[in-house]
């Protein structure tokens, strides 16, 4: 029998999903509150059921709730430029590579919930330009660590459709 997602089908989901993707609370504080398990959370979370749960959300009420969440995303999005923009005064190396993938992390949730709601189909990453300021970014906060940057290039060019 198939496995049926707790979150999923959880009445305050929504609820869920926002304090998930905005990665203010842990794991096991979210299972407590709802009474859910922490090995639910985690399958919710790995398997994409956010980005997919969208999509089949075509009704108004939940359309509106898609967008409120594609703003949060966002919103995150600018602060943890913020952030990577902060580490090249501190030259901390390891919170500047945390906040890449981090960035890189909710660009891509921006990349599947946009596909998902069909805003943008034909979405491409090396043409999007949060992504090109991010790349730029990451390019100057890490100018003081080459092979740190070296190895973010190198994965991002993997990554990607091989123009990186
Ligand atoms: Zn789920």
């Amino acid at each position: 029998m198939p496995r049926v997602c707790t979150v999923c089908r959880h009445e305050h989901r929504y609820e869920i999903d926002t304090i998930l993707v905005e990665r203010s609370k842990p794991y096991r504080d979210i299972a407590r509150h709802y009474d859910l398990s922490k090995d639910a959370i985690g399958r919710h979370v790995s398997g994409g059921h956010i980005a997919e749960l969208i999509a089949l959300a075509a009704d108004a009420e939940h359309a509106a709730q898609a967008d409120t969440l594609l703003d949060r995303i966002e919103a995150l999005q600018s602060r943890t430029l913020a952030i990577l923009e902060a580490t090249e005064e501190t030259e901390d190396h390891r919170v500047a590579l945390a906040a890449i993938r981090e960035a890189r992390s909710n660009l891509e949730l921006i990349g599947e919930v946009t596909k998902e709601l069909d805003r943008t189909p034909t979405l491409n990453l090396h043409l999007n330009p949060e992504w090109i300021e991010l790349r730029t970014v990451i390019v100057g906060a890490l100018d003081r660590h080459p092979d740190a940057r070296e190895s973010v290039l190198r994965a991002i060019r993997s990554a990607g459709n091989g123009d990186g």
